[in-house]
């Protein structure tokens, strides 16, 4: 039976693929085909991995000491059944043989079907023997990687002609995993929960892949295997479409792609508009291999670098100071002496680090994170971390024309122990005679306090960007990945309307260059709005590179300029702005 789930959109287009259920804590296993010739050979890694475990149990169960309780080898004896049993490990096999998946992802495919039983059981007992099965295959799971690993969620993907289209459905995906997303199998993904600025879809724009989120019911309702279409523009999921409702998806899919070609066609045009006047087009990255592709998308240069996924997923080994700096100089060297913008980590909020402590993570659930130790104010409480970022960042300014970007500013007192902190930096590197160039030093206003009292910011910064995602989210009280009030998470509204523009006319009152590095730099609905403001910078994804280039080139600023007060003024902007500027929302 065909049903739509509804979600937010938040990454065009149209993806259609089997469904691949995933459990969050599982989306980092590898999914990839094996091709025909090797499923003897997976099927046997299964069989090892077994008898490892097997072998595990049963040496738990005989050291287990003569005073432990009873519940405990009976739990053991629970698990060794559970793992011989035909419906996991025997059903395992079928998803290797006939779909040609590896060993961990067919293992996770049979999870997925076995927990939906257990969870339609009647009796709390059973139903609660979920849990222990899911312990078993994480001991299968550790056991396949120890044995022979596969190939890591971090290796190149293989593609076999002929496969199905996968789509990735999960109740959630955390940022940091995201980022092994970018190398898998998936042609797009719908999840329970997130909103539309959330770092999950923030990801998924960069990744230019369909994707829907906060689907609240999304995971419950698609079984492993189901026929679904991901229409990231209308955020909806149809699982199992008729075949007429597939054909017109497949249709569009198609409008798409002969869309994005001939936006291709750009890429090389500057971004200049009807009436001269030069548009910056920056590209935002989350690691330096999204270099490269900015560079390709026509971006003239990176006005973000979200540096603080290099710190996601590592545990206790974040990156050093070498390893930033590597990875700093390998995105300038790719952006080939175009200016790179490096944010100091934005740790915090829904891009929590692993390490944190007990005490941290106990906050992070009980408070609220969005307003606690986040970006900057993480950056000050950890003082070495932070001058070891600096010195990092600065070293890379030797090979290239590089920014610092400061997060979450908003009282002077970080301003002074930021720059305390670079200057120290320096001074350290000169001490051990490190080479270092010139850099420049840029705030990010995000929030609104800051955008209020940016006169007190400007003397000490060289540039400013508004990070437009933050600033909505704090000034209508909405937190940016809570699905249950994406709906009131609202560009439009006149207050964030009246904070961006005047923050862009003061900036540019006093010769600070100001750019927008948040979403709505990247969608096309605000760009005549941004240049009627007279934003003349804009950071997004390189995906959007194109799109925004063609509003850009179509666009007259001095009579956009002219009709900015009628949206302003409006009691409903986006209407105002369709009328009046011949934008406004798509
Ligand atoms: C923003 O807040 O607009 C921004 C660009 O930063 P982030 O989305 O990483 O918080
Ligand atoms: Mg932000």
């Amino acid at each position: 039976m065909s049903i739509q789930v509804f979600g937010v959109p938040v990454s065009r287009g149209v993806a259609i693929g089997r469904a691949v259920l995933v459990a969050s804590s599982r989306v980092d296993v590898a999914h990839y085909y094996i091709a025909p010739a090797d499923i003897d050979n997976e099927i046997e890694r299964l069989r090892q991995s077994r008898n490892a475990v097997a072998d595990e149990l049963s040496t738990l169960q005989r050291e287990l000491p003569s005073d432990a309780p009873a519940e405990l080898a009976a739990l053991l004896d629970v698990h060794l059944m559970l793992l011989h049993d035909e419906s996991l490990t025997g059903a395992t096999k079928h998803w290797i043989r006939d779909r040609h998946y590896n060993a961990e992802w067919a293992l996770s495919a049979q999870l997925e079907v076995l927990a939906r039983q257990f969870d339609e059981m009647e009796d709390d007992y059973l139903r609660e023997r979920k849990a222990d099965l899911e312990q078993v295959v994480e001991r299968l799971l550790r056991a396949l990687t120890r044995s022979q690993p596969g190939l890591g969620a971090g290796a190149e993907p293989r593609d076999f002609a002929g496969e199905d289209p996968l789509v990735l459905v999960a109740s959630d995906i955390a940022p940091a995993d995201m980022i092994q997303f970018k190398r898998s199998v998936f042609s797009g993904f719908v999840t329970d929960v997130g909103g539309r600025t959330s770092h999950t879809a923030i990801v998924a724009r960069s990744m230019d892949i369909p994707a829907v989120v906060g689907a609240r019911e999304a995971s419950r309702l698609i079984r492993q295997d189901d026929w679904v279409v991901i229409d990231g523009d209308a955020g909806v999921a149809v699982v199992n479409p008729s075949p007429i409702v597939l054909d017109e998806y497949r249709f569009r899919q198609r409008q798409s792609e002969l869309e994005r070609a001939r936006l291709d066609r750009l890429r090389n045009t500057p971004a200049v508009t009807l009436d001269g006047k030069v548009v910056e087009l920056l590209a935002n990255i989350e690691l330096p291999g999204d270099a490269p592709g900015a560079l390709a998308a026509g971006a003239v240069g990176v006005g973000l670098f979200r540096s603080e996924f290099l710190f996601m997923n590592r545990a206790d080994n974040l990156p050093d100071e070498n390893e930033q700096f590597e990875a700093y100089r390998a995105a300038v060297v790719a952006m080939q002496g175009l200016p790179v913008t490096i944010r100091t980590v934005d740790i915090g909020a829904d891009k929590p680090l692993e390490r944190m402590s007990a005490h941290e993570l106990r906050h992070e659930h009980a408070l609220n994170p969005a307003l606690g130790l986040r970006a900057i104010r993480w950056s000050i409480s950890e003082p070495s971390m932070f001058r070891q970022q600096l010195r990092a960042i600065l070293r890379a300014s030797a090979y290239g024309k590089v920014r610092i970007l400061i997060p979450m500013v908003a009282h002077l007192r970080e301003v002074q122990i930021t720059i305390e902190a670079l200057n120290r930096a320096r001074q350290q590197l000169d001490e051990v005679g490190r080479a270092y160039g010139p850099v420049e030093l840029g705030a990010m206003i995000e929030i609104p306090a800051a955008a209020i009292s940016i006169e007190m910011l400007l003397p000490h910064f060289d540039f400013v960007s508004l990070g437009t995602n933050d600033l909505i989210q704090y000034t209508l009280a909405i937190d940016r990945a809570d699905e249950a009030v994406a709906h009131l998470y609202d560009p439009w509204h006149p207050a964030v309307l009246s904070l961006i523009s005047s923050t862009i006319a003061r900036a540019r009152d006093h010769n600070c260059p100001v750019s927008v590095c948040g979403e709505m730099a990247g969608d096309p609905s605000f760009t005549e709005l941004l240049l009627a403001m007279g934003l003349r910078s804009f950071s997004m994804h390189p995906a959007q590179v194109s799109a925004i280039k063609q509003r850009v080139l179509r666009a007259d600023t001095a009579k956009l300029e002219a009709r900015l007060v009628d949206v302003l003024n409006s009691p409903d902007p986006a209407r105002a702005a369709q009328e009046h500027l011949g934008g406004g929302t798509n």
